[in-house]
């Protein structure tokens, strides 16, 4: 047991609201009844301005992100269809995994983890695909992994440049209501996201948004599925439920964070993630220490991972901040363990946790053996937060 508040500074699930944990301390409710479609309604309305849509229809599916992943390849693609796909972290690396398990032909790019998605290289092998095999382009739009946010808007660019027809595929779980994400105007055709993320709840729903080309694209694809049946599900939602029992205290949860969103005004919420991001990214530069991310221009608002020095193992800084510290810092990821430790800025946050973030990096960094000047990380900081006007008060509509 330890004293005082535990610190949660990882890329999610991130920390859930007062209001919205109290929103989920709910009886348990017939799902079936008729005032359970006002609910399931409020929660795919609230979504669609998040995603940046207004065409769009949205499922949910219990699970997580990754369940949201495979349904949206086996709903739309059929077995032996070509996809192109970057791999530059652990999250693009699992999803082209996916996609080959699930029978796909997989065109990959590898790029350095710490790079986005090659717009440039992707409108090459698009333009170089004469006979039109590729039927999808996957983005990760925020690569978790490396704290790398990628140009969706370009690669929508590259296609509609080489007159190609793909689909396009954006995992947006970590970037979706944190930052900017356009699906509409970027032509993104399945969005996805789950609930533990930017979206300030547990873990437990994975949510799909489908286009009308990629409902089109639903009606003759050939890939088995059955629990992740987009169809069959945004069939039930529409009659006001879902396929089987869905977590509905989860969706209550999911309402208020919606509320929140709302409340705070997507902008703002959007220039807070930028605000804290440039805050902690100050603070890592005046540590002397580097990002993974390999310019400026593409680090993440959402999460930034840090490369320690190369005799300090970041393992032991994420040990070190657990144990004496009672804070959770996220580890490196497949290649980058032991080389990078990652701070979460996304969802529920604000300048004083930041802050808190910062010192307590500092003082595990130092007790691991790096050599940074305890304050400074804090210092630049606050510089860039004391430049910059705070998030504005939002007050919640009372139900
Ligand atoms: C967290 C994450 C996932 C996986 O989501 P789960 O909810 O853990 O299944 C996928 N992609 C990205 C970019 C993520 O950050």
């Amino acid at each position: 047991m330890q004293t005082g508040t535990a610190h949660l500074f990882i890329p999610g699930p991130t920390n859930v609201p007062a209001d919205v944990q109290r929103a989920m301390i709910v009886p348990m409710q017939d799902h079936r009844a008729p005032d359970f479609g006002g609910l399931l309604d409020d929660v795919r309305k609230g979504l669609k301005p998040v995603f940046g849509t207004r065409t769009a229809e949205i499922a949910l599916f219990p699970g997580s992100g990754t369940a949201a992943w495979e349904a949206a390849i086996a709903n739309t693609l059929s077995p032996g269809d070509k996809v192109l796909i970057a791999r530059h972290g652990q999250f693009s690396m699992l999803w082209a995994q996916m996609a080959q398990a699930l029978g796909l032909r997989v065109e990959a790019i590898d790029v350095a983890w710490g790079a986005p998605s090659p717009v440039r290289e992707i409108e090459r092998r698009l333009g170089a695909d004469k006979y039109d095999e590729i039927k999808a382009v996957f983005v990760t739009h925020n690569e978790t992994a490396t704290g790398v946010t990628s140009d969706v808007a370009g690669v929508r660019h590259a296609l509609d440049t080489c007159f190609h027809d793909a689909l396009l595929f954006v995992d947006g779980v970590s970037s979706i209501g944190s930052i900017p994400f356009e699906m509409d105007a970027w032509g993104v055709d399945l969005a996805i996201a789950g609930t533990q993320k930017g979206l300030m709840c547990p873990a437990g729903m994975g949510i799909l948004a489908a286009s009308p080309k990629a409902q089109e694209a639903m009606e003759t694809s050939t890939m088995a599925r059955s629990f992740l049946d987009l169809r069959a599900m945004l069939g039930a939602h529409e009659a006001g439920s879902f396929c089987f029992t869905p977590p509905a205290q989860l969706l209550h949860g999911l309402c208020a964070a919606l509320a929140r969103l709302q409340a705070e005004g997507l902008g703002n919420v959007f220039a807070r993630h930028r605000r804290l991001a440039e805050g902690v990214r100050a603070g890592i530069a005046a540590m002397g220490l580097e990002i993974v991310a390999e310019h400026p221009s593409f680090a993440s608002d959402t999460v930034t991972a840090i490369r320690t020095p190369r005799d300090v193992d970041a393992r032991e800084v994420i040990e070190i901040a657990r144990t004496r510290y009672n804070t959770q810092f996220g580890a490196g990821l497949g290649p980058l363990a032991g080389q990078a430790f990652r701070i979460g800025h996304l969802g529920d946050l604000n300048e004083g946790m930041c802050l808190t973030a910062l010192g307590i990096a500092e003082l595990s960094l130092k007790a691991a053996g790096a050599r940074v000047e305890l304050g400074a990380g804090l210092a630049a900081a606050q510089t860039v937060f004391a430049a910059s006007a705070p998030a504005p008060a939002f007050a919640i509509a009372a139900e």
